[in-house]
């Protein structure tokens, strides 16, 4: 099969299609099989890997030894490849977006103007990042001169961890920067969210990424994850997903003295002040709090407003919830389904705390319109609630679904406490016209990324990752080159065996003129050369 015939397969399968492994440059299927779900109607429709440490073995071994030479390549033939791969996502964007969608649950438009472009994007960023990657290097000049370089190599098979919510693009995030920097890769996906990972092998086959160099290993996280984490000729792993999960991954690496990247959950506030227009923002507040069903790491999960608009704002806001449309992916919504069904169930659990703590509910509460072939989906309509405590679960733990906490603030210091009273620190958002408040409080708010007046906008040059609870570590094109490369300095003492070692040497002379003495001082630099070999004011290196 080829890239056009496995497209073809998903997107026209009338029963469940079997997805394979890709290990050493062929589709390898596997006995064990784990259903996967299409969460718009609840029913099967592929077949995943259930892969163990027998798989993970086998894809590490090719990895590891296609490292030998993919690690030799030049930069500018890395980015050729990358960019190829760039080009035939693009020339497939809507039939990606489609499976992707389908897979996920998010709507079809959705992926087709963030996830699919965005996979596309970060291969274009990091084929062109990679070109104008520079070093540093000085040229020491006591006690010796010595030309100091600095080389980034690439570090061997990285193990990469993927999550469900945004499937393609942060796979990519993790791909493309990882063979940029010259590195081979096993990738494990999640089991929710398989599919388009498999066709982008395809890619991988079709744009001449050399055998092994790209290994795709599918499967969950027990069995397939921890293997693949804990071998050992994996010295890298860089995984998104749950604090739970990266916080397992830390503990059980630690002996293990692995080089680690977690970029892992939220619970991000977004602060309305006294003097931002409503109006104006309200559609952008909107998306940060339901796009992608709110299974964005980054979307807004607490919003505090400032008590003197709370009640307009709370108004239009419902409104403004309530006219977001749900439904089937594939037609024109705002929402498509949630993940699984395991997940509807927990984020449901939560809309029935609010019940039972007392919360006064915003928006949420009307039966949804499901078309015959949805009824058994996995569909939750924006949710909002509020008069609730800070120290309540809904404002302490992660939902990441379409359940929203409202809640008025009176006093700038102390909405910046109550952003910052939970163990994580992700992202943020402030609007304000007040342009000196909007910095002062983006100062002291505890989130790797701070949006002002806006949401999800941000140069891939710029840091990406957590703090506190949400993650270890950044990403962007210095960052994630730096994390998939090991700094080595190398020194050239050469210089000093060429260095002029200059020697003043002085000498007096007297002379008579019209019966007067005159003595005159005579300096003279002269050049000596060290003997070869010699190291004559050699230092300690440290
Ligand atoms: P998850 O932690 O359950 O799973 C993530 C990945 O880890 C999956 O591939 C899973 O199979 C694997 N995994 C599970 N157990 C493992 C183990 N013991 N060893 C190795 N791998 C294991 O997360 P999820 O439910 O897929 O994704 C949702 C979470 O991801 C949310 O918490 C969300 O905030 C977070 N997330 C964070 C970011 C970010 O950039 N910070 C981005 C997207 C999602």
């Amino acid at each position: 099969m080829d890239l056009a015939e496995a497209l073809n397969l998903a997107l026209n399968a009338t029963s469940p299609f079997a997805i394979e492994n890709f290990i050493n440059g062929r589709f390898v299927p596997t006995e064990r099989v784990i259903d996967s779900v299409d969460p718009s109607t609840g029913q099967v429709w592929a077949h995943v890997p259930d892969s163990d440490a027998v798989q993970v073995n086998q894809a590490v071994e090719a990895a590891d030894k296609a490292f030998k030479s993919w690690s030799q390549t030049s930069v500018q033939y890395r980015s050729t490849i990358l960019n190829k791969i760039a080009d035939i996502v693009e020339a497939n964007l809507s039939a990606f977006a489609a499976i992707e969608s389908k897979d996920q649950g998010k709507p079809v438009n959705l992926a087709k103007v963030i996830d699919v472009p965005r996979c596309v994007h970060n291969f274009r960023f990091f084929a062109t990042a990679i070109l104008h990657d520079t070093n540093e290097s000085v040229m020491q000049q006591e006690p010796v001169t010595a030309l100091n370089y600095v080389v980034k190599q690439p570090i061997g098979v990285a193990g990469l961890i993927s999550p469900w919510n945004l499937p393609l693009y942060l796979l990519s995030f993790k791909i493309a920067p990882a063979l940029a920097a010259g590195n081979t890769v096993v990738a494990k996906p999640s089991e929710f969210t398989s599919v388009t990972a498999w066709l982008l092998a395809y890619v991988f086959q079709e744009a001449g990424v050399p055998e092994g160099v790209v290994n795709i290993v599918f499967g969950n996280g027990p069995r397939a994850g921890e293997p693949l984490v804990l071998h050992p000729r994996v010295p890298i792993v860089s995984f998104t997903g749950s604090t739970l999960i990266g916080r397992r991954i830390a503990e059980i690496t630690a002996p293990l003295n692995k080089k680690l990247s977690l970029e892992m959950g939220g619970k991000n506030p977004c602060i309305v002040f006294e003097s931002a227009d409503v109006d104006k923002a309200m559609p952008t507040i909107i998306k940060s709090c339901f796009s992608n069903q709110g299974e964005i790491c980054l979307c807004t999960s607490r919003l505090f407003v400032h008590k003197n608009i709370f009640d307009e704002f709370a108004k239009k806001f419902s409104l403004a919830a309530n006219a977001l449309k749900v439904g089937a992916p594939q037609d024109d919504v705002d929402l498509g389904a949630v993940v699984s069904e395991q997940h509807y169930r927990k984020i449901t659990s939560y809309i029935g705390i609010a019940r039972d703590i007392g919360a006064t509910f915003l928006c949420g509460e009307r039966s949804l319109h499901l078309s015959n072939g949805n009824k058994s989906g996995f569909f939750v309509q924006p949710t909002a609630v509020t008069n609730i405590s800070d120290d309540s679960r809904l404002m302490q733990e992660e939902i990441f679904g379409p359940v929203i906490c409202v809640l008025p603030f009176e006093t700038e210091d102390e909405v910046i406490t109550r952003a910052n009273n939970v163990i994580y620190g992700l992202s943020a958002s402030v609007w304000s016209n007040d342009v000196s408040q909007v910095h002062r409080v983006a100062q002291k708010l505890q989130a790797g990324t701070v949006w002002c007046n806006c949401w999800l906008v941000r140069e891939l040059n710029m840091p990406f990752g957590g703090t506190k609870a949400s993650g270890v570590g950044r990403e962007s094109a210095k960052d994630s080159i730096e994390f998939f490369t090991e700094k080595k300095t190398v020194i050239d003492g050469h210089m000093q065996m060429v260095r002029c070692e200059i020697v003043t040497t002085t000498t007096t002379s007297t002379t008579t003129r019209g019966g007067a003495t005159i003595s005159a001082v005579h300096r003279c630099a002269i050049e000596r050369r060290p003997a070869v070999g010699s190291c004559p004011s050699a230092q300690p290196a440290v």
